[in-house]
């Protein structure tokens, strides 16, 4: 058996702020000399004319490929043969987690460089040394680890206020889950994603990230809703995007992104972002954590504010699903999945049992504090 270590990873550089997209060709530049850009037409048709304009005052050729919706194999391999096709020596992945990851993963094979210019803060992916594979119907696969994290990651905080709300929102649900699932894996003494042992550095972000979202969550999500800037909402950027990917890379993952990972087998939940599921973890790993009841009280509170799912209604499920809740239970608890890093056996009957909770706790919990009851979530 190896030596146990401890240790931390992280991007070569981040940069965050108020049109920051205008400076990434300077950015880019001292990776690579010929980039090849993965975006989506939506995402490209928002960012061409600045990030034309930086590349080219930075010397660098603009080519760019489309991307679909999901980080599929089939997706990854032909991000590779447009990597060669191209010759090109860095690969940024520009918009969303599934882009991002996918670059991330066509870099690696290929054997290039590669940068994430996330347009939203909808999850931790661009900060991240892996990346998340799904079926082209969004069902997860695997994890990929790479040996090293993106050379830049490079995020406009005006982007983000201009883009859906409901982006921010869910990553504020994958931002949560950090040190609920850190503080899981230091009692359990787990490995984490960055394969050692925890540092004090990666528990510490994962907690400041949650205290950056319990005091600036809902003043960020109005500045989205009126399309400005403003500290709180750079706070949440940064929670979001830097924080929590270095808090779970280097903290641990522990139930909820399992669960998270279980629940993409469900229909009735798909349609719905990673940061919504992930939030359904959440809570499920603090009931099956036996967290205390004010703090469940005021996972509930808060994250009904911000507008996550914590009940089965909203994710399209009920408490009588029982086979489906099997089936997310029994694919949470595969062997390898993270839900083992917990400081307690795990097993799928445990993972039903509180899945099938949540939707009495969370409703009762609203119905006490005068906040509104759950609406079904229907996935067309
Ligand atoms: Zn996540």
């Amino acid at each position: 058996m190896a030596t146990p270590i401890s240790t931390v990873m992280s991007p070569a550089r981040y940069v965050q702020g108020k049109d920051a997209i205008t400076r990434v060709g300077e950015f880019v530049a001292p990776i690579g000399t010929r980039p090849l850009i993965v975006a989506d037409d939506v995402v490209w048709g928002i960012v061409e004319a600045a990030v034309t304009e930086s590349f080219w005052s930075a010397d660098l050729p603009v080519e760019r490929v489309g991307f679909g919706r999901f980080a599929t194999p089939e997706a990854v391999d032909e991000l590779v043969e447009h990597i060669a096709a191209k010759d090109a020596d860095v690969i940024v992945g520009l918009g969303g987690g599934s882009a991002i990851d996918a670059a991330k993963a066509a870099g690696h094979l290929a054997g290039i460089r590669w940068a994430s210019v996330p347009t939203a803060a909808s999850t931790d992916a661009p900060t991240s040394a892996l990346a998340v594979i799904y079926t082209a119907e969004g069902e997860f696969i695997e994890y990929r680890f790479f040996p090293h994290n993106p050379d830049l990651v490079l995020i406009d905080t005006r982007l983000v206020a201009n883009a859906p709300v409901q982006f921010l929102v869910a990553g504020i649900g994958d931002a949560l889950a950090t040190w609920v699932e850190a503080r899981a894996a230091k009692r359990a003494n787990a490995d984490t994603m960055a394969g050692g042992l925890q540092t004090e550095t990666g528990v510490a972000l994962a907690e400041l990230s949650w205290k950056l979202l319990h005091e600036n969550a809902l003043q960020a999500i109005e500045a989205v809703k009126a399309k400005v800037v403003t500290p709180a909402l750079e706070k949440v950027v940064e929670a979001n995007t830097l924080l929590s990917g270095l808090g779970f890379e280097s903290g641990g993952l522990a139930a909820a992104h399992a669960i998270h990972n279980g629940l993409t087998a469900a229909p009735q939940a798909h349609g719905l972002a990673h940061g919504q599921k992930v939030n359904i973890g959440t809570i499920a790993q603090l009931v099956l954590e036996g967290a205390p009841a004010e703090e469940i009280e005021d996972f509930v509170v808060f994250t009904t504010k911000v507008g996550l799912p914590n009940t089965l209604t909203e994710i399209g499920l009920t408490v009588d699903d029982r086979d489906v809740l099997r089936a997310v239970a029994e694919a949470a608890t595969v062997e390898g999945e993270t839900i083992h890093n917990m400081p307690f056996p795990v097993t799928p009957e445990l993972v039903v049992d509180a899945l099938v909770a949540i939707e009495g706790i969370a409703r009762s919990i609203r119905a006490e504090h005068g906040l509104p009851e759950p609406v079904l979530y229907e996935h067309h």
